[in-house]
């Protein structure tokens, strides 16, 4: 979130500094991990789709600008019980927003995509707009392109404090302070360190990725196999086809729901992890459930709703705040890099971003601390 900022505010001619306290690329976060799903079929709120095509643009946009392939489509599919979250509210933004769409049961899906082995019943709908994002790779061209246009990048420098004076933001870092006249914050799993009235609303949370080498790699090839969301007995899954490495990529939302301070969490995959991801691909995917090629730590960080939190600070209307995308964030980077743009630039955006307002949570403009 914060490069593709970076990038509109530099691309807006105004003179941007972007801080980061890694490494330009790193593992500590969550937006690495070589690919991310993105889709326009989305069961978590409809009125996400108008953002969604506004944001598949934006990624449009910077592939032409850096000459790059960061968005392939694979299709995507939504499926689980008629009854449950997946399949009735991808239907639903799919009639809403008039997305074509096709429904089919888990026989056909499986006859049509042979990597997939879902029970028969299952309800699914294909849309064939999703994909998948290069994630390291469009963090890149967003910060190549910001570099490009006169942004100023510092890694390796935390940001320990921020504090709103009468004309200036005023940033102090472990190396040194900045002033400005607005701030952007958008701290990923450290949001509620860094903004204490989100310490109880931005909640990080632990979770595995891996990585499975298929028995049949024909069957989850990028043009073979679509990106899913999959809700079974088991849980929520997600998964990818295989691409930059020999495996086929799935995670479970909230894995083991291990609420984490991203300073002090444990890293290192565990035997446990491994074993819920391979006990999944074993049974729904069997020609995908070869040797386990990567396994990657990575951070949701979740809202009470699990909707984005993208607004102006309450108390403070020159800083503004992208935090708690609950793990489905990635795919909107391009469109909240924009977003955010507008929100510092001039306090306010054409986008609709109602559903993302901070005051949900009760949280009074006088303090900016929560009440209730
Ligand atoms: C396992 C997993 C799978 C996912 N799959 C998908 C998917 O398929 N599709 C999708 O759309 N979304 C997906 N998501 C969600 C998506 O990746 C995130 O919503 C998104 O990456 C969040 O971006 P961010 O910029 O908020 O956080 P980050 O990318 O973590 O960026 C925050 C940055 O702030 C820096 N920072 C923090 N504190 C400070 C400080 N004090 N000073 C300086 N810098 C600081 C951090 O080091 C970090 O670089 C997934 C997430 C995970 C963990």
């Amino acid at each position: 979130m914060g490069s593709a900022t970076l990038f509109h505010l530099a691309q807006r001619g105004l003179r941007v500094l972007g801080l980061e306290r890694y490494d330009l690329l790193h593992e500590y976060g969550s937006s690495h991990g070589l690919s991310r799903i993105i889709r326009l079929a989305y069961a978590e709120d409809p009125s996400y789709v108008s953002l969604l095509h506004r944001a598949y643009e934006l990624w449009r946009e910077l592939e032409r600008l850096s000459g790059e392939r960061l968005l392939q489509l694979t299709g995507s599919v939504d499926a689980g019980p008629e009854d449950g979250m997946i399949f009735p509210g991808a239907l639903e933004s799919s009639r809403l927003h008039a997305l074509q769409h096709q429904v089919m049961n888990g026989a056909e899906l499986n006859r049509r995509f042979p990597g997939y082995r879902l029970p028969a019943e299952l309800q699914c709908l294909y849309q064939p707009d999703g994909g998948f994002l290069l994630p390291e790779r469009c963090n890149l061209a967003h910060l190549n392109l910001a570099l490009a246009r006169g942004a100023d990048i510092r890694c390796r420098e935390p940001v320990l404090e921020w504090e709103v004076g009468a004309e200036r933001v005023s940033v102090r870092t472990a190396s040194g302070r900045y002033d400005a006249e607005r701030l952007v914050l958008s701290a990923g799993a450290w949001a509620g360190k860094l903004i204490p009235e989100l310490s109880s609303v931005a909640l990080p949370e632990r979770q595995v990725l891996g990585w499975f080498q298929p028995i049949r790699p024909e069957y989850f090839a990028p043009d073979a196999f679509p990106v899913f969301n999959l809700e079974v007995e088991e849980g929520r899954f997600y998964g990818l086809p295989s691409v930059v490495i020999p495996g086929f990529k799935l995670g479970k939302y909230h894995h083991r729901r291990e609420r984490v301070d991203p300073d002090s969490m444990n890293r290192e995959p565990e035997s446990e992890d491994e074993a819920l991801l391979r006990g999944f691909v074993e049974r729904y995917f069997p020609d995908g459930a070869g040797p386990t090629v990567m396994l990657k730590v990575c951070l949701f960080t979740n809202t009470p709703d699990e909707h984005f939190i993208l607004d102006l600070h309450p108390a403070h209307r020159v800083v503004a705040i992208a935090a708690g995308f609950s793990g489905h964030g990635y795919k909107f980077c391009s469109v909240i890099g924009e977003i955010m743009a507008d929100l510092v630039q001039r306090g306010q955006t054409r986008h609709d971003i109602g559903l993302f307002r901070l005051n949900r949570f009760a949280v009074t403009e006088s303090v900016g601390r929560r009440t209730r």
